[in-house]
C-alpha cells in the first residue's frame, strides 16, 4: 500500500477507537461523577455489558444491524457517526500536522468540540472537565508551536472568555433573561488558547450568526407545535465556528484585514 495512504488510513483507524472513546464520555460525562471509571460499555437499555467484539467501531453497528445483541434495542445511529466523524477529526488534524506533537494538540482539540457539541446537544450543558483540560493543553501547547506564545495563548482566552461574559452580562441586566451559560464563557477561554484573541472573536460572531440562523429556522418550523421558548445550545456552534478558525484562520485573518 502506498506510504500515503497507509498513514492516512491509520489515522482514520487511531480516530475510529477514539471515537469509540469519546461515546462513552458524551455518554457519561454528564451523568455520573466518575466517568473513567468502569472501563467497559454498556447497553443504555438492558445495562448488559457490550461484549469486546461487538464494540469495534462502526463494523460492530452494522453486523448488529443497530440493535443489542443481547435486549435486540435500537442503539442510536449516533454512535457510529460519532465515530466516523471522530476519524474524519484524526485524518484532518494529521493532513495538517503531519505526525508530529502538533497532531496530538490539534486532534484533541477536534475531539474536544465533538464532545462538546454532543453533551451541549442533549443537556445544554458543557463540562469543566473539558474546559479546563482543553485550556491548560492549550497553554502547554504554547511550548510547541512556533505561530504563538503563551502571552497570545493566554490574550485568546481573556479576550474570548471576556466578550463573552459581557454580552451574557447585559443580556441578563437589560433583557432579564439568562441567555448564555457559564459554559460558554468557559468554552471560550478554552478555544483562545487555541487560536488567539482574532480567533475568539471570530468564533463568537461567527457562532453567534450560525446559531441566530438555526434558532430562527428551528423556531419558524416548530411554530405551530409549542409556542415560547426554543433552547438552542450554542456549544455546538462555537465548536464548529472555532474548529473552522483552526483550519482557516490565516485566511480568515488576510481575507477580514484586506479590507
Ligand atoms: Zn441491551
Amino acid at each position: 500500500m502506498n506510504e500515503v495512504i497507509f498513514s492516512i488510513f491509520s489515522a482514520f483507524i487511531f480516530g475510529l477507537i477514539i471515537g469509540s472513546f469519546l461515546n462513552v464520555l458524551i455518554y457519561r460525562l454528564p451523568r455520573e461523577k466518575t466517568p473513567l471509571k468502569p472501563v467497559f460499555s454498556f447497553c443504555p437499555s438492558c445495562g448488559e455489558k457490550i461484549k469486546w467484539y461487538d464494540n469495534i467501531p462502526i463494523l460492530s453497528y452494522l453486523i448488529l444491524k443497530g440493535k443489542c445483541r443481547n435486549c435486540g434495542s435500537k442503539i442510536s445511529l449516533r454512535y457510529p457517526f460519532v465515530e466516523f466523524l471522530t476519524g474524519v477529526a484524526s485524518v484532518l488534524a494529521y493532513l495538517k500536522t503531519g505526525l508530529t506533537v502538533d497532531y496530538i494538540f490539534i486532534f484533541f482539540f477536534l475531539a474536544s468540540m465533538i464532545t462538546i457539541t454532543f453533551i451541549d446537544l442533549d443537556f445544554k450543558i458543557i463540562p469543566d472537565e473539558i474546559n479546563f483540560a482543553g485550556f491548560f493543553t492549550g497553554m502547554i501547547y504554547t511550548f510547541f508551536r512556533t505561530d504563538f506564545n503563551w502571552v497570545d495563548a493566554f490574550l485568546g482566552a481573556v479576550v474570548g472568555a471576556g466578550f463573552l461574559f459581557s454580552i451574557a452580562y447585559l443580556y441578563l441586566r437589560f433583557r432579564g433573561i439568562e441567555g448564555l451559560g457559564m459554559g460558554d464563557v468557559k468554552f471560550m477561554a478554552f478555544v483562545g488558547t487555541y487560536i488567539g484573541w482574532f480567533g475568539s472573536l471570530f468564533t463568537i460572531f461567527a457562532g453567534s450568526f450560525l446559531g441566530a440562523l438555526v434558532g430562527g429556522a428551528v423556531a419558524y418550523l416548530s411554530r405551530s407545535k409549542e409556542k415560547g421558548k426554543f433552547e438552542i445550545p450554542f456549544g455546538p456552534f462555537l465548536a464548529l465556528s472555532a474548529t473552522v478558525y483552526l483550519f482557516f484562520g490565516k485566511q480568515i485573518k488576510n481575507w477580514y484585514f484586506g479590507f
